[in-house]
């Protein structure tokens, strides 16, 4: 007689989630919480449908101590289903070494949480991060990540500081792409939400754009510009005179008409990070990670 999967499945959760603690001290954050494979083992080698179960229960939290075993897993086609399916909560170890390593977790599609343990995180990727300044503001608070020097993240929205939301990206003339120097291009609340990272001097922004969009780069900033892309070369749509850094297709539409705005709104974002009081505005939100010297915008999609 066979037992009901359900309740094989339930067996196999308090097996492994409900487990006499195994951890020497509640500090001992370094070390891996599950009970041994032997705990199910026997359980996993019963039958063909218990085994699935089985490892599914297993890797549902996973604890990497290098990037080179996300690789050999991944690459091992052994658990096909580990970054698909299985894997909600990742328990990630920098260990301490003169190599860089590259944590790529693109493969784990349905991680809820991810465990940082170390101290000399230098390059982050995050792919469907969301763009909410409180949420950047999580990664300059992430123990580990104090040591940051480049931070790529792959956004589905960007932050709109003139409607204060997050904004899909829309161009009627679309841009190849953005580059700052010299600490500008962040909205004002990444920038300040990004200061705590003192080592921080690139950030990537790579966005989804769409079409349909009204406005360009330069709109409104020369009125004489012509700004068709069947008549002005690739290069003058990527013209950037407002310092675009996420302002929506709607804001510049009905904002940039006002010039005393935009002229204004435009200077407000060539004093992000610069020394307080200096230019007589008392606006100390200012700041920016004081080693920053190059934004860049991608744009895909549309
Ligand atoms: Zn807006």
């Amino acid at each position: 007689m066979s037992l009901p999967l359900e309740l094989v499945r339930e067996i196999i959760h308090l097996l492994l989630f409900f487990p006499p603690p195994s951890r020497s001290t509640p500090d001992d954050i370094d070390c891996a919480v599950k009970p041994t494979w032997d705990t199910i083992n026997a359980l996993s080698l019963t039958t063909r449908s218990f085994r699935p179960l089985a490892l599914e229960a297993w890797f549902r939290t996973l604890y990497i101590d290098s990037p080179e075993n996300l690789i050999f897993l991944r690459d091992s086609g052994w658990f096909p289903e580990l970054g698909s399916k299985w894997t909600k909560h990742l328990h990630c170890v920098q260990s301490f070494s003169k190599t860089i390593s590259f944590w790529n977790l693109s493969t784990f599609l349905r991680v809820s949480s991810i465990d940082w343990t170390g101290s000399r995180v230098e390059h982050l990727d995050l792919r469907g991060w969301m763009s909410d300044p409180t949420m950047i503001h999580y990664i300059a608070n992430t123990p580990g990540l104090g040591h940051l020097k480049t931070l790529k993240m792959v956004l589905g929205t960007m932050w709109c500081e003139l409607c204060h939301s997050c904004r899909a990206v829309k161009f009627k003339y679309r841009p190849t792409g953005v580059v700052y120097e010299g600490g500008l291009g962040l909205p004002i609340h990444y920038a300040r939400a990004l200061a705590p990272l003192e080592y921080l001097e690139e950030v990537v922004i790579i966005i989804h754009i769409h079409d349909f969009g009204r406005t360009a780069l330069g709109l409104n900033a020369d009125s004489n510009a012509d700004m068709n892309p069947e008549t002005t070369p690739t290069s003058n749509t990527n013209l950037n005179p407002n310092l675009w850094s996420g302002e929506c297709d709607n804001c510049m539409v009905t904002m940039y008409d006002d010039d005393a705005f935009r002229e204004k709104w435009v200077a407000s974002k060539r004093r992000v990070g610069l020394a307080f009081g200096h230019d007589g505005d008392d606006d100390d939100d200012n700041v920016r990670p004081p080693k920053l010297r190059r934004v860049e915008y991608q744009f895909y999609g549309g």
